[in-house]
């Protein structure tokens, strides 16, 4: 008898523990009746259905793995809706940045609350991200401005680890914005010489980020940062053409970043540059629809030619207010021609690989953490109604986390 079945889903997208890229998509398997068995808080078999001390009745539901959100700004602490208020009037987000708004504004909000407050307010957040099936999410530092306060938000995103049902994982956002009275220059050698070996080093980040953009950092930053993040062994990630087309996407691909996030304005060349590579193409369609952006990224092209294309929330204050992957899918599908089973490779599997955690989360297979989620209805209609809580139950680290108000007659404890 192993602990929990997800039994008779209609359809179970197992994954299969590499990520899914060009050809590969033509060979996904869609399961159709079929249970997962999980044993503790790992996957036992996929399969007939078991034995189990706790059964849910998944028919008529589609069963993927939980969701891998592999971008977010968490922790943060407040919100900025007036800024969203602003420009729906026609402020430009550029302008906010300059002024003493945007990423500023939030370093400043954090810098002012003690940490039980951003510990409390982040819990909140994790919460609601589980509850949308998100077992997996990366936290960033970049709202400190200072070594001191990137690595008191280094710090913090460990103490919220401890206290979240989820896997995490950390980043250094190193390079996010230039902190006033510094030049980008002397920033990103403060960051190189003494943020990242103590970030490192005390295991507080497996990654380096930075933002390059007209308004942020150049490509030579970039650079700078990722010789100091070989020498420290850990990965480099950056945030790409999200504004302008600033040839980071084909810079992180030609330097071997794990991945590169956001690419609205990358090139048709650069396209061919990831998809030669492992850097991940990291979609953030919930900021391109907060931003009202027109520019996409070319995502059709970048699957096409073979890319490994990823979905985050990019979960911010600022840009991004969302924190619930369904909806992140659905905006996938909707907006930037994403297919609905790719956009679930790119949620799970994929997301993992940019965080190099597929072998432990992102698929359904025998070993593989236990996280899962049961979706109402078939897997090819996961963006139809998107207005509708599709959610029907969590499993995260193999407990059953949640259950939609009104399922829970379909969990049988024995
Ligand atoms: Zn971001």
């Amino acid at each position: 008898m192993t602990s929990l079945c997800l039994k008779d889903a209609a359809w179970l997208v197992p994954m299969a523990g590499e990520p899914v890229r060009g050809e590969g998509f033509s060979s996904l398997e869609v399961l159709e009746h079929c249970s997962a068995n999980l044993e503790g808080d790992r996957v036992a078999s996929v399969g007939s259905g078991d034995d189990a001390e706790v059964i849910f009745d998944a028919s008529g539901c589609t069963v993927v793995p939980g969701f891998v959100d592999c971008h977010t700004h968490v922790p943060f602490f407040g919100w900025r809706g007036d800024e969203d208020a602003a420009r729906l009037s026609g402020v430009r987000y550029q302008d906010l940045h300059r002024g003493e708004g945007g990423i500023f504004r939030s370093a400043r909000m954090l810098q002012q609350s003690s940490d039980d407050e951003v510990l409390a307010f982040c819990g909140e957040l994790a919460a609601a991200m589980l509850r949308r099936g998100t077992t997996t999410f990366e936290m960033k530092s970049g709202y400190g401005l200072s070594v001191e306060a990137e690595l008191r938000q280094l710090r913090l995103a460990a103490r919220l680890s401890e206290r979240v049902p989820q896997r995490t994982i950390a980043t250094c956002l190193a390079a996010h914005a230039v902190p006033p009275g510094k030049s980008q220059g002397e920033w990103v050698g403060e960051a190189a010489a003494e943020l990242l070996p103590i970030a490192a080093q005390d295991g507080l980040a497996s990654a380096c980020d930075l933002y390059v953009e007209s308004i942020a950092f150049a490509l030579e930053h970039a650079a700078r940062l990722a010789e100091a993040a070989s020498e420290l062994g850990i990965r480099m990630r950056v945030h790409a053409d999200q504004l302008e087309d600033s040839q980071a996407g084909a810079f992180a691909a030609r330097w071997g970043f794990a991945s590169a996030d956001h690419l609205n304005h990358t090139s048709l060349d650069a396209v061919a540059d990831l998809a030669a590579s492992d850097t991940v193409a990291v979609l953030l369609p919930g900021a391109t629809f907060t931003l009202r952006q027109s520019a996409k990224p070319p995502s059709r092209s970048l699957i096409e030619a073979g890319a490994v294309v990823a979905l985050g929330s990019d979960l911010n204050p600022g840009t991004s207010p969302i924190c619930s992957m369904p909806f992140v899918i659905t905006l996938a599908c909707r907006t930037y021609g994403l297919r609905p089973l790719e956009a679930v490779v790119a949620a799970t599997v994929n997301a993992a690989f940019a965080l190099g955690l597929h072998e432990e989360v992102g698929s359904l297979v025998p070993g593989r953490r236990a996280d899962a989620v049961v979706l109402a209805g078939p897997v090819d209609e996961i963006c139809y109604r998107p207005d509708r809580d599709r959610v029907m139950a969590v499993v995260c680290g193999g407990k059953l986390v949640h259950v939609r108000p009104g399922a829970e007659g379909r969990v049988t404890r024995s």
